[in-house]
Formats: C-alpha cells, structure tokens, sequence
C-alpha cells in the first residue's frame, strides 16, 4: 500500500484494547521486508539486525484504540457497556460503533439518546453517566441480539470511515491514537531498512496501552533496548488553547514532550532530537503536560532505557472522530530517521 492507503486502513481496522488480531496482521503485511514475530498477547516484534552488537534502538506505537465492550444485554436488546480506555462520558451519546459478533461480523450501533420529546426539563442539560448509556443496534429483544451474535464481551469500536483530502493533506476518521504513531513506526523501518546504521532498529507494535501499558512490557522484555522512542498520536489542543499555551496544533510538526504525568523525559536524549530537528529543518512542538501518559514511561521506569515521545497531533483524540495531518506525520519519519542515523555506541551511552 501507498503511505495514504496504509494510513486509511491503519485507521479503518477493527482493534480496541485487547482486540488488535486484525491491526496486527496488517502490520505484519506491511513490514514484509522484515521477518516479524507475534506473541500471546499479539505484540508484534521486528528486528533490523538479530544478533548484532550495535545499541538497539526500539521503535514502539502501540496498535490499540479506545473502544467499548459490552458487558450485558437488556431485555429489549439494548446493550450496557463499559469503556475500553479513556473516555470522557460526554463524548458518547448519539456517537455510532460497530459491534464485533461472535462469528467475526460488524453490526452497527448508536449510543441511545432519548429524543427532547421525551426528556424532562432537568434531563435536557445534564450529563449522564455510562452507566446510564446504552448501545442500541436496532433490535426489539435481548434474543434478537443474541442471534446475531452479540453477547457478553463483544468489543466495539467507532463506525466511521476513514477519509483523506489531498488538497489540505487532512485525515479524517478514527484511531489516529494511536494509528497514526503505527504508520510513522512502518515507514521509519521501511526507510531505514537498506541503510548501514550505527544502531539496531527494532520494531514494537504493542497492545493494550490504552488500558495500562500492558503489552509494550513484553516487547521491551523480548528486544531488551538500549534506547527508545515512541510514536503517538497526541491530543492536539490548537481549537481550545490560549495562543500562547498552543503545544500541539495541526501543520506544526510532530510534538517533543519534555513531561507529562507519566515520564520527565530524559533531557539528554530529548535535547539530541530537537537540536537534531532543528539541523534538519524539520518543524517540531514542544510540550510540558499536566496529564497523559505513554509506553514511553512504561519502558523508561522499568527497564530504566532512555525513551522520547514523538507525538503526531490529533484533533479530538479519545472520542469518535479524529482529525490529523500527513505533514505532521511525514515530519515525524523524518525526525525518526534521522535519529537513528545518530545513535552510535558512544551517543547512546551518553544519553
Ligand atoms: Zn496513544
């Protein structure tokens, strides 16, 4: 696929937290140059040079999204669910899933709203817990929904398609959190595969981050890094923000964190990327958050490895309907790769 085309499908695949099997073939198909590996978990790993001496360098994003799952059905058919990652509860009434049936097919669902018609005064205005909230897919009994093969667990996802326009070089569609950081991950091992360099380059497409970081423990286990560095799709905050506190627009570069509540990155390592950017001419942001959190952390805290967080901005992350940009993205490849061009022995045990 064309980098546009894998970026739609990236987007459009089925894959909440603990459902990535169809993410991860996808990643498989398009890393066929690399001999890549997944296990029970379905991490999927790949290594430039197995066996070699050079710093490894571990290119991680993880391959899950925010979701739901269903947790049981009403009598008549509507369905309670829990959120799988972090939603804000306003973000879901009227919002469209699919839902997974046991036999590997989608049906469509919606968020039930109760039409004003029919809401009391104090109901218009107020927000309602998902616990209140159910999935409707259109059947009149808890029966009818078992026939088509929805059941207690089924996982669901947004139902929207993705869409690019070429003129703007704007995505629009779902799962850019963290699809679009799985996308930089595939092209930077593509670009870098015929290179001579200094480093070992490790692909980590790892699950369930959404949930707790819990798959990028055992790639992290399995490629043991010397170094890391970490694709996302990071909330971009350019609609809402003061102008001065703008860290993340659109069209302005992939974002450095230098902190959020999961990770102070190591400025050793942060300030090589950004000096690098800087050389190369590559727009970059740089961010100081108050909330957050990525495998980045997870791996820096437990392996105690040297880890930047390269975040393509995405507009309305966490909910529906996302919106994200190829410049942005390009320039995060680019950025990557250069870095990987850098990271002697002697660089790296500096860091
Ligand atoms: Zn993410």
């Amino acid at each position: 696929m064309d980098t546009i085309e894998r970026i739609k499908a990236l987007s459009d695949a089925f894959g909440p937290s603990g459902f990535e099997d169809d993410v991860a073939a996808l990643v498989r198909s398009e890393l066929e140059e690399y001999e890549t590996s997944i296990d029970h978990m379905t991490n999927v790993r790949c290594e430039k040079e197995p066996g070699s001496e050079k710093p490894r360098v571990m290119l991680d994003a993880h391959m899950d999204e925010v979701g739901v799952i269903v947790q049981a059905i009403k009598p008549n058919g509507t369905l309670r669910f829990l959120p799988l990652g972090g939603w804000s509860a306003v973000s879901f009434p009227s919002s469209s899933f699919q839902i997974r049936t046991r036999n590997g097919n989608t049906v469509p669902g919606v968020v039930a709203i109760k039409p004003p018609h029919f809401m009391k005064k104090d109901e218009r205005n107020k927000p309602s817990d998902v616990s209140d909230m159910v999935i409707d897919i259109g059947v009149t009994s808890r029966e009818e929904a078992e026939a088509l093969g929805i059941g207690i667990g089924s996982p669901g996802v947004p139902d929207i398609t993705c869409r690019y326009d070429e003129e703007r070089g704007l995505f629009y569609g779902k799962a850019f959190d963290d699809r679009i950081g799985v996308a930089c991950a595939i092209d930077t091992l593509k670009r870098l595969k015929n290179e001579d360099l200094p480093c070992n380059v490790q692909g980590s497409f790892s699950v369930q981050e959404e949930v707790g970081e819990r798959g990028v423990r055992c790639n992290a286990e399995a490629l043991k890094p010397d170094v890391m560095i970490c694709f996302e799709g990071c909330p971009a905050d350019d609609t809402f923000s003061e102008d001065y506190m703008i860290q993340a627009a659109l069209g302005k570069g992939p974002m450095l964190r230098h902190m959020d509540v999961s990770m102070i990155t190591n400025w050793r390592f942060q300030k090589l990327a950004l000096d690098t950017a800087r050389e190369k001419g590559i727009p970059v942001q740089e961010s100081v958050r108050s909330g957050g959190g990525t495998n980045g952390a997870m791996v820096n805290q437990t392996y105690g490895v040297p880890a930047i967080v390269i975040g393509v901005p995405v507009r309305y992350i966490h909910s529906s309907n996302c919106f994200c940009r190829l410049d942005d993205y390009e320039n995060a490849v680019k950025l990557a790769v250069e870095l990987c061009k850098l990271l002697d022995n002697q660089t790296v045990s500096k860091l």
